[in-house]
């Protein structure tokens, strides 16, 4: 963690004087990128020179390579403003149940809604840390079916396990004395053995107290303590509280901010969702994590964030 993550901006009067510029955001950037000074990402030289002709672009007096600050950051080569950018993240991060693309376009008067909508895709691709490290301790975990719809179909709510025309999700969550602390979503095929188990291996450490209700996928997963618990007379909101609240918020969440979540690119959202959960009592320090990731993400084509995953 940087020196800038405690003189972070607490309000928006704040976040706009301080990041009034463009040269403050590229300072803010900088200090982000390079906090013991600039190295060169060819040779590695740390002497450099600052460009005349070309913004926040710094040449290598080494080996004579020109870096921007946004190079290789999801911000590289963007038409946009990085004032935009900053407000843009500054919004999704601090906005407790997010921001669509259209509510962005009007709310920073971008000129198209693509625009609005690619710049959503690209900071919800910087909210999964790939250091992120894994639920431990005792961690809930369960599965739900998410009913989508398209333009031309009624809303039809599922029944049963099945997953035909419906978005499967498995979620987790950590708890600390009777609390939730981090979580985790993910779109999976099926309920079965080998999904459950591929899930909760990614999702927690080994040796971790595991609690379910007795849908048999979840036997056997190899290094973790399992109970299961038998439903019956007490409800899943009583023995799983917590998944339960999680997936109950996750869908009234789709429903308001994206009116009904969609199965193409699903798990960014479920990411997103993950992303302001886990942030949900530091959200003015989610703004730094958003762009502190977004500095470490590479550039994302725009073929890539367009394509169908479903
Ligand atoms: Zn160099």
């Amino acid at each position: 963690m940087s020196g800038s993550e405690g003189r972070f901006p607490k309000s928006l009067i704040e976040f706009q004087s301080r990041f009034a510029s463009e040269s403050a955001c590229a300072d803010y950037l900088f200090e982000r990128r390079w906090p013991g000074g600039f190295i060169c990402p060819g040779c590695g030289d740390g002497r450099a020179w600052l460009l005349k002709t070309k913004e926040f672009t710094y040449e290598c007096a080494a080996c004579g390579r020109q870096t921007s600050v946004t190079a290789g950051t999801i911000m590289h080569a963007s038409k946009l403003s990085l004032t935009k950018w900053f407000w843009a993240a500054f919004l999704m991060a601090t906005h407790s149940n997010g921001i669509s693309a259209l509510q962005l376009q009007s709310q920073l008067g971008l000129g198209s809604y693509r625009t609005a909508w690619m710049l959503c895709a690209k900071l919800r691709r910087a909210m999964v840390n790939p250091e992120r490290e894994p639920l431990c301790g005792v961690v809930e975990a369960d599965e739900t079916i998410i009913p989508f719809r398209t333009k031309d179909d009624p809303i039809v709510l599922p029944a049963g396990r099945s997953g035909v025309g419906k978005m499967l999700v498995a979620g987790a969550v950590e708890v600390d004395g009777g609390m939730p602390r981090r979580a985790r979503l993910k779109v999976i095929e099926g309920f079965g053995k080998d999904e459950i188990h591929t899930f909760v291996l990614s999702a927690v450490a080994p040796k971790t107290r595991l609690v379910t209700d007795d849908w048999p996928s979840y036997n056997d997963i190899p290094d973790i303590k399992h109970k299961a618990i038998t439903l019956g007379p007490m409800a899943a909101h009583i023995v799983l509280p917590w998944t339960h609240r999680l997936f109950s918020n996750l869908k009234r969440w789709g429903l308001g901010v994206y009116h009904g979540l969609r199965k193409t690119n699903l798990q960014h959202y479920l990411d997103e969702f993950v992303f302001r959960f886990n942030r949900r009592r530091k959200r003015h320090a989610a703004f730094n994590t958003l762009l502190g990731i977004g500095a470490r993400t590479a550039p994302i084509p725009y073929h890539v964030l367009i394509r169908k995953t479903a």
